[in-house]
């Protein structure tokens, strides 16, 4: 592995440092700044503007990697699974994580992890199944986007992200809101933070962390139960975090453009998707400023819990649609990759293996 410290993650004030101690002036960091995370080129030598001396001057001191890609799947309807194998040295053991690229007709979305595994065990995700590894540094965050970037078409639609792969992002302040910033500024990716969605199961200090932030992106908050008792069952988080007050926190957060926050409620059959559950979420969040998505259970072996049928699902939703609550159905992306909401876990065999348990079940395929 290289030794050398990678360029790429670090923020503003990180390379004015590093252009200091070159004895550059200040304007240096934010060209090197541009190059990294508006043009993201792939090697230092590429920063054509900066003289052949200071490119080799910081190349003789820092790498410019992403992280390496171990694995693409493509699945039927254009999402590509992208697992990359992150290592980020001494005492760190490698890991595979996943990021996901959905493209759709109107925009390109990219789903990002923050966390190799997750450590909040929702019963219902095979992420949380699977266990924790550790944080995701900022490069491995932002490289994550970068790659999938450099591989999507050029088809000119408009970006969309969202932190809704492996691990919590407010269990990883310090990666995640540093790679917000540099997401979000429009001399980085030029992410507009309405494009930007963080998911949450509501860690509060975190969550009023980020409402202090100068730009703040959209908020998702996984609730998946009406009422504390069923989430309890499906989420431990929510004995430490409990759901008034995570709603509450919610309501007071500051979404860009006035919008208003997500509740995400993955449907469970039988468990939290029946009519009941539906009028008591409806009573729950009457005239706060929510909007609600509806997931449906993505199924996996491991996961003790199956998908409502097309039926419960329009119940649900119709009693919410009467009682005034905006409503939206998360269609299932990339379900055949294990690319979908809570498919994502950490080791590609795991996920290959499951591929191949999941009925009906083809002749085992050669390992690519
Ligand atoms: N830890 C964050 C980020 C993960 S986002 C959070 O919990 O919000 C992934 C979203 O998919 C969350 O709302 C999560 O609860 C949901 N999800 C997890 N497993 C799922 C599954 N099997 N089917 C559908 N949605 C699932």
């Amino acid at each position: 592995m290289d030794a050398r410290p990678n360029l790429f993650g670090l923020d503003r004030a990180g390379l004015e440092a590093v252009l200091r101690e070159l004895g550059q002036p200040r304007y240096r960091a934010g060209q090197v700044y541009g190059w990294l995370y508006a043009h993201r080129v792939k090697a230092i030598a590429e920063m054509t503007d900066l003289g052949k001396g200071l490119r080799d001057a910081l190349a003789a001191r820092f790498d410019l990697r992403w992280p390496e890609v171990s694995h693409r799947e493509r699945g039927a309807d254009g999402t590509v699974k992208f697992l990359f194998r992150v290592n980020a040295g001494e005492g760190q053991p490698a890991s595979t994580i996943e990021s996901v690229f959905i493209p759709d007709e109107r925009r390109n979305t990219i789903c990002i992890s923050t966390q190799a595994g997750c450590p909040l065990a929702c019963t219902f995700c095979l992420t949380g199944i699977a266990g924790y590894r550790r944080n995701l540094a900022v490069d491995e965050i932002l490289g994550q986007v970068a790659t999938v970037m450099d591989e999507a078409p050029r088809d000119g639609k408009a970006w969309n992200i969202v932190v809704m792969g492996m691990g919590e992002p407010l269990l990883n302040e310090a990666a995640t809101f540093p790679a917000l910033r540099v997401l979000m500024d429009p001399k980085g990716f030029a992410i507009p933070p309405r494009k930007l969605t963080l998911s949450t199961v509501g860690i509060l200090p975190a969550l009023e962390r980020l409402a202090q932030e100068p730009v703040r992106p959209n908020l998702a908050i996984s609730l998946h139960a009406p009422n504390p008792e069923l989430r309890r069952k499906l989420m431990p988080i929510e004995e430490k975090y409990a759901l008034h007050d995570v709603l509450d926190a919610a309501e007071r957060y500051p979404v860009p453009r006035g919008g208003r926050a997500t509740l995400e409620y993955a449907l469970l059959a039988g468990v939290n998707d029946q009519p009941e559950h539906a009028r008591e979420l409806a009573a729950l969040i009457a005239g706060r400023p929510f909007k609600v998505n509806l997931i449906p259970l993505n199924p996996a072996p491991e996961i003790p819990f199956a998908a409502p049928g097309e039926r419960a699902i329009d119940r649900f939703c119709a009693i919410l649609v009467e009682r005034g609550v905006t409503v939206s159905v998360r269609r299932s992306r990339g379900q055949d990759v294990l690319a979908a909401c809570g498919q994502l876990h950490l080791k590609q065999g795991e996920a290959l293996a499951i591929r191949r348990r999941t009925p009906p079940a083809p002749p085992a395929p050669p390992a690519s």
